[in-house]
């Protein structure tokens, strides 16, 4: 039994551990542990205290998948959820469907009972403010100064939490959650609730999930492409490398090319991969007697 998180999950993880031991499913702790996160409003890339988007709107992303049969519940674009992780769940287990978005999304909310939050805090308020009025003029002036602030200052305009889990079972599951881009479009969609992009997991292989650049993870299907790899027989660390070092073929200036990955085998191997050196990702296990940080894996495109 082992449980994954970004970095900004480690606080969560200890949940996410309980639930293993206790007994319970790698499904029932990602998403546990996701709504630990969601609730925290110093975290300005999830849930409550998440960053809005151009209009101050706080539209979040989310995505729930078990390994067993690959299902796959996200919602996009949420408003006004105290958990979307939950309704992403609901969306798997009681629609047949894998992804609802905005309106629909509030509508599956409601039926189910979900609690309603204002998720706009008055620090994140503030912030949009402010970062809108040292933006170009215009609205997408004001979202192309994200994508120039990402070499700079990635956790600014990024962040999102991840969390990958092995039960007793063997079986994996995995979620992300994330109030997206800081100022993003409205109805942006990234990565995140998006199977194969910002989350992937199969029991026969491992799990992955990621963080960073979501539109780059979303055109390259960066967290499939990292089972894929487990599946071609790749170790962890190298199928996340493989997964990151196809970002460079894309034709992107080196500097905007920012992702993270957190991998996780089926026999609980594990690794934290980056483009940005020094960040972080967050591991618990049995033996681990406490929730651990390690350096991610830096990869980097080749020098020409
Ligand atoms: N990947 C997320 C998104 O693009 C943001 C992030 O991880 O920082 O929505």
């Amino acid at each position: 039994m082992i449980v994954v998180a970004s970095a900004n999950g480690a606080e969560a993880l200890e949940v996410a551990w309980t639930v293993l031991e206790d007994g319970g499913s790698a499904l029932d702790a990602v998403e546990a542990a996701a709504r630990v996160v969601e609730d925290d409003p110093r975290d300005h890339s999830v849930g409550t205290g998440g960053y809005p988007n151009l209009l101050g709107q706080v539209e979040l992303d989310a995505s729930i998948m078990e390994g067993t049969t690959r299902r796959f519940g996200g919602v996009a674009a949420l408003q006004g959820f105290r958990h979307p992780i939950s309704v992403a769940r609901a969306v798997m287990e009681r629609l047949p469907h894998v992804l609802v978005v905005g309106a629909g999304a509030a509508s599956l909310a409601a039926e189910i009972g979900a609690e309603t939050a204002e998720l706009l805090t008055p620090e994140a308020e503030a912030a949009w403010r402010d970062g809108l009025a040292r933006s170009p003029a215009g609205l997408t002036g004001a979202v192309l100064a994200q994508v120039q602030a990402l070499s700079t200052n990635p956790e600014h305009v990024a962040g999102t939490v991840d969390f990958l889990a092995l039960d007793r079972d063997g079986h994996i599951a995995s979620a992300v959650s994330t109030s997206g881009w800081a100022w993003k479009w409205p109805g942006r969609v990234g990565d995140s609730p998006i199977p194969g992009a910002g989350n992937y997991c199969d029991d026969r292989f491992g799990a992955a999930a990621c963080t960073g650049f979501g539109e780059l993870a979303l055109r390259t299907q960066t967290a499939r492409t990292v089972v894929n790899g487990l599946a071609s027989g790749l170790d962890v660390a190298a199928a996340g490398r493989a997964a990151l070092e196809d970002l460079f073929a894309l034709g992107e200036p080196a500097d905007r090319i920012v992702m993270n990955t957190v991998a996780l085998d089926r026999n609980g191997n594990h690794a934290g991969l980056t483009t940005e050196p020094g960040a972080r990702y967050a591991w618990r296990d049995e033996s681990s007697g406490g929730v651990q940080l390690a350096t991610r894996i830096v990869v980097r495109p080749d020098p020409a």
